[in-house]
C-alpha cells in the first residue's frame, strides 16, 4: 500500500540524472503473467535506462501473485533508489523517464480512491470502516444499548462481516434507537479523526442514515459526499465497492461544481487561474490550493535556470534575473508535483468540456 509517507518521499526525491518511472495494469482481468510480462517489455522498449530496466524487470518477476491489479514501480539504479507499490486499483500502464519520480498518475488515483471513511449504521450499532486506495485498512464496529461492545480489527484480521451475539430483544423504542445513533455518531467521528479521512459516505436506511447524519457536528456533516442503502450484514467487498460506486460519482459531482467555482473566480479576477501560463505562475508564487486538471492532460514549457520562473514560450533571457530558460516536456506533472509538495488538493478530472476549454487551473489561497 501507498503511505503518505510513501507519497511525499516520491515527491520529494529527485535524480541528479534520468531515471525510471512505470506504471502498469496487472489486472488479472487484462490478461496472464506471461501477457503482462510482455506488456512491461513492450512498454520499456526505447527507453534507455539498462540498469533500471533490469531492476524493474527483477522486482516484477519476483512479486509472481502479489502485484496487485496495478503496480508503480521507481528506479534510479545509479543512486541505489527502488520503490515499489502494488495497488489494488486499476490504472493505464505508462513509463516516463525524468529526473524525477513521475507522480501524476498517483496524484489521479488518490483523487478517485485515496482515504474515505464509511459508516454502516443500524438502530443498534454501527461497523466502521476506512478505505485506502482500494484496500481495506482499518474497521471498528460498535454495539449500542444497554451494553457497549467495541470490536476493533486491521484489515488483516479478516473477520467476516457478521457482529454476533446481537441482542435478538426487540428494541423498537424511538428513544432508545435515537440515544443509540448519536452515539454511534460520536463513536464514527472519532474514528474518522483517528485514520485522518475527509471524505465519509454513510450506508444504512433511509430513516438510519437521516437521523445519524444529523447527530454529526456541523463540519463532519459536510464531509459526507455520499449515501446508500446497506444492509448491516454486508460482507467487506459489498461495502467497498459500493463505497467506491457512491465515491466516485460523488467526487464528479463535486469537480463540476470546483470547475465552475475556479472558471467564475478567474473570470471576476479572484482567487482564481486558469489556463497553463497564469496557473504555473501561481504554482511558482505558492498561491494555488486547489490545482485542477484534465485527465491526460500534457503540455511543455520553459523555466529559468536562475529563478525558476515559468513560461509557456521560452524568451531568450529572464525577465527577472537574466537567466535563460530550460525545457520542460510536462509542466503538468510539474505543477501537480509542486503542489502535492506544498500540500495542496490535487484533482484530476474527466470528461468535463468547460474544464476541456482551460485544460488547467487553479482556484487560489489569495
Ligand atoms: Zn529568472
Amino acid at each position: 500500500m501507498l503511505t503518505d509517507h510513501d507519497l511525499q518521499e516520491l515527491l520529494n526525491y529527485s535524480s541528479p540524472e534520468p531515471m525510471l518511472s512505470v506504471y502498469l495494469n496487472t489486472d488479472p482481468a487484462g490478461g496472464n503473467s506471461d501477457a503482462q510480462k510482455l506488456q512491461m517489455r513492450n512498454l520499456l522498449e526505447g527507453v534507455n535506462l539498462p540498469d533500471d530496466q533490469a531492476a524493474v524487470l527483477k522486482h516484477f518477476e519476483q512479486l509472481r501473485d502479489a502485484r496487485g491489479r496495478g503496480l508503480a514501480l521507481f528506479s534510479y539504479a545509479a543512486g541505489d533508489f527502488f520503490r515499489a507499490y502494488p495497488l489494488a486499483v486499476t490504472l493505464r500502464s505508462r513509463v516516463f523517464v525524468g529526473d524525477h519520480p513521475y507522480v501524476k498518475p498517483l496524484a489521479d488515483l488518490l483523487d478517485a480512491y485515496g482515504s474515505y471513511g464509511v459508516a454502516l449504521v443500524d438502530k443498534q450499532g454501527a461497523r466502521l470502516f476506512h478505505f485506502h486506495l482500494g484496500e481495506l485498512i482499518e474497521q471498528e464496529g460498535i454495539l449500542l444499548g444497554e451494553e457497549i461492545r467495541h470490536t476493533r480489527g486491521k484489515a488483516s484480521s479478516s473477520s467476516p462481516g457478521g457482529r454476533g451475539g446481537i441482542s435478538s430483544q426487540d428494541r423498537n423504542n424511538n428513544e432508545m434507537s435515537s440515544r443509540n445513533l448519536r452515539e454511534a455518531a460520536d463513536f464514527s467521528v472519532k474514528f474518522f479523526e483517528e485514520v485522518h479521512t475527509r471524505r465519509v459516505l454513510v450506508g444504512g436506511t433511509d430513516e438510519t442514515i437521516a437521523q445519524f447524519q444529523q447527530f454529526l457536528p456541523k463540519t463532519w456533516q459536510s464531509l459526507v459526499v455520499g449515501t446508500f442503502p446497506m444492509s448491516m450484514t454486508a460482507t467487506h467487498s459489498e461495502v467497498l465497492t459500493r463505497a467506491m460506486q457512491i465515491g466516485q460519482q460523488a467526487e464528479q459531482q463535486r469537480e463540476t461544481t470546483l470547475v465552475e467555482t475556479m472558471l467564475t473566480a478567474a473570470a471576476k479576477g479572484q482567487e482564481g487561474a486558469v489556463r497553463l501560463e497564469d496557473t504555473l505562475s501561481a504554482v511558482h508564487a505558492g498561491r494555488v490550493k486547489t490545482l485542477i486538471v484534465q485527465e491526460g492532460l500534457r503540455l511543455p514549457a520553459y523555466q529559468c535556470a536562475g529563478c525558476g520562473h515559468l513560461l509557456t514560450q521560452s524568451l531568450e533571457a529572464c525577465l527577472f534575473c537574466g537567466k535563460n530558460f530550460l525545457k520542460i516536456n510536462d509542466a503538468v506533472e510539474l505543477a501537480v508535483r509542486r503542489v502535492m509538495q506544498t500540500g495542496g488538493d490535487v484533482e484530476i478530472v474527466r470528461n468535463n468540456p468547460a474544464l476541456k476549454e482551460v485544460g488547467i487551473g487553479a482556484l487560489l489561497r489569495y
